[in-house]
């Protein structure tokens, strides 16, 4: 199949090197999000807001950045149509897989699978596992909240999974069905007590074990997420680090 449209693709950047990077809308395509949901909304005069869920606890940056920037809106939402077209007109993994062909560079392996937004449908999560199989020379790596179909499936193995603490299906973490799973928290001592190192550039998502991820973005006025925020950026502890994997992946 010809496609005369690809899904958009980033590159890498600083922190994230030599890889292509996938981003859909936050929020609104991660239905197992739980504690992190939040999504962009429009308002009747045309500009946008976040909109948290009733359950959210630190906020997710991909959804802010949706709100402050229209580009990256923009970017994501077209990505989600181009991709609701191809159930239509082709199929996911055909089209994942030439705009990734269309997008590569040489020195490109590794595909990170959302920086925005999460597995949505059993049959998105299996595009990109035929995407996987079809590119065995490279890498991909997701984070996820979508647990409940990622259960029983095999997945080969240059797909790497996370799965990401503060969803509804944290229960399947709990009963040890994924052995690498991300937590957020508030401050380097936190991660130090549970015991878990603090991911900076996603290495530990091609790692063997379980990891913390410190809580980064805009969160609800006066949340205790937006309390240790402000308490690190005081104490110069601020990296500056602001995917979404930073905030709840
Ligand atoms: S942090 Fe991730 S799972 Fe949570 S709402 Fe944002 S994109 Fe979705």
């Amino acid at each position: 199949m010809n496609f005369t449209e690809f899904l958009n693709f980033s590159h890498g950047n600083a922190k994230l090197k030599k890889r292509l990077i996938f981003s859909i809308p936050a929020g609104k395509t991660c239905p197992g999000a739980l504690y992190c949901k939040s999504f962009a909304v429009i308002q009747p005069d045309g500009k946008r807001k976040i909109q948290d869920g009733k359950d959210t606890k630190f906020r997710c940056f991909a959804a802010s950045s949706e709100v402050q920037y229209d580009a990256v809106y923009n970017l994501r939402a077209t990505n989600m149509e181009l991709l609701m077209q191809s159930v239509i007109n082709a199929s996911m993994a055909d089209l994942i897989d030439a705009s990734i062909q269309h997008h590569r560079r040489k020195n490109e392996r590794l595909v990170r699978i959302h920086e925005s937004g999460d597995m949505f449908s059993l049959g998105y999560l299996l595009a990109w596992i035929e995407v996987a199989k079809r590119n065995p020379d490279m890498i991909f790596y997701c984070f996820s909240k979508s647990l409940d179909l990622f259960l029983g499936l095999e997945l080969p193995s240059n797909f790497y999974l996370t799965a990401s603490k503060g969803g509804k299906f944290d229960y399947l973490i709990d009963e040890g069905h994924f052995p690498r799973y991300s937590v957020v928290v508030k401050t380097e001592e936190e991660a130090a007590a549970l015991g878990l190192e603090i991911d900076h550039d996603d290495s530990h998502c091609l790692g063997d074990k379980p990891f913390a991820l410190l809580v980064h973005g805009t969160q609800p006025k006066g949340s205790d997420w937006g309390k240790a925020i402000h308490a690190r950026r005081k104490a110069g502890k601020f990296t500056g680090y602001s995917t979404k994997t930073a905030v709840s992946k």
